[in-house]
C-alpha cells in the first residue's frame, strides 16, 4: 500500500523527511514507533531529537551518567529496529524541562540542521484523561518544539546567533502531535506493530519488568485506536495534525 493510503486524514501532504523531538528515550517508541517504521518502509528519511537522555529514570541506584549511557544505547538500538540511524542528543536535564528560550533555540538549531518537512512531537496540551502522557517534561518538549516550528526556526530574527553559526531559517510545513486532543490523523501501522513492540522491548532498563504484558497492551491500544477511528481490525497510531503553511 502506498504511504498516502496509510495516512487517514483530510490532508494530502506526504512527507519526505521527518524529525521527531521528544523529552525522553522511549517516548517515541510508545507514541510513534509504528508510524516511524511505516514512514521509513516507504522511503521517508527519519531523524530523532532527544531533549534529555533519561538520566533521571530507573533503576534509581545507578548514577545519572550511567543511566545516560544505558538509555542512549537502548534508544539507538530501538531506532535501528524502525529504520532510524541519525539521533541527536540535546542533553537537557531529565525531570527539569522548561519550555524556555534556551530550549526553543536548541530545537530551532536542530530543525535548521535537519531541515525536515514534517516534525512529530509531544502535545503541549495537558490531557487530564491521559495523565502519564502529560508528564511535565513532555509538555515542555512539545511546547518548545511547536514554538520552534512556528515561529523560531523560520524567522531569521528569532535567534540571530543561529545565523552567525551558519544555520539558515527553515519553515516546516506540517506538525503531528502525539497524544493530542482532537486527533485528525490516523496512521495505519498494522504492518509495523511487531517492530514497535520490539523497539519498546529494546528499552530494557525501563521495560524488562513488564515485558510479558507489554506486547498485549500495545496491540490493545493500537486496536482500540483503530476501532475509535473507524478502522476496526487494523492497528492505528493517531495524531493531531497541524498545517503551519
Ligand atoms: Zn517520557
Amino acid at each position: 500500500m502506498a504511504l498516502a493510503d496509510l495516512l487517514h486524514t483530510d490532508d494530502d501532504f506526504v512527507p519526505t523527511k521527518a524529525l521527531l523531538v521528544v523529552a525522553h528515550p522511549d517516548d517515541i517508541d510508545f507514541g510513534a514507533a509504528g508510524t516511524v517504521a511505516t514512514l521509513t518502509d516507504n522511503g521517508v528519511e527519519v531523524v530523532y531529537g532527544l531533549v534529555t537522555s533519561g538520566q533521571a529514570g530507573e533503576p534509581a541506584h545507578l548514577s545519572p551518567d550511567e543511566l545516560r549511557e544505558i538509555r542512549q544505547k537502548e534508544q539507538t538500538d530501538a531506532a535501528a529496529i524502525v529504520g532510524v540511524t541519525e539521533l541527536h542528543w540535546l542533553e537537557f536535564p531529565d525531570g527539569h524541562l522548561v519550555a524556555d528560550l534556551e530550549l526553543r533555540k536548541a530545537i530551532s538549531r536542530l530543525i535548521r540542521i535537519v531541515r525536515p518537512d514534517l516534525v512529530i512531537t509531544q502535545t503541549p496540551v495537558r490531557n487530564l484523561d491521559r495523565i502519564y502522557a502529560a508528564h511535565p517534561d513532555h509538555l515542555a518538549a512539545g511546547e518548545a518544539t511547536v514554538s520552534a516550528v512556528y515561529p523560531d526556526a523560520r524567522n531569521g530574527h528569532s535567534f540571530p546567533e543561529l545565523l552567525d553559526e551558519g544555520h539558515e531559517p527553515h519553515a516546516v510545513p506540517r506538525l503531528w502531535l502525539m497524544a493530542g486532543n482532537d486527533q485528525n490523523l490516523h496512521v495505519d501501522v498494522t504492518d509495523a506493530i511487531d517492530r514497535k513492540i520490539e523497539a519498546l522491548l529494546a528499552h530494557h532498563s525501563q521495560n524488562d519488568a513488564r515485558a510479558d504484558g507489554l506486547p498485549g497492551m500495545i496491540r490493545e491500544w493500537a486496536e482500540a485506536n483503530a476501532a475509535l477511528a473507524g478502522y476496526p481490525g487494523r492497528a492505528i497510531e493517531s495524531f493531531r495534525l497541524v498545517n503551519t503553511e
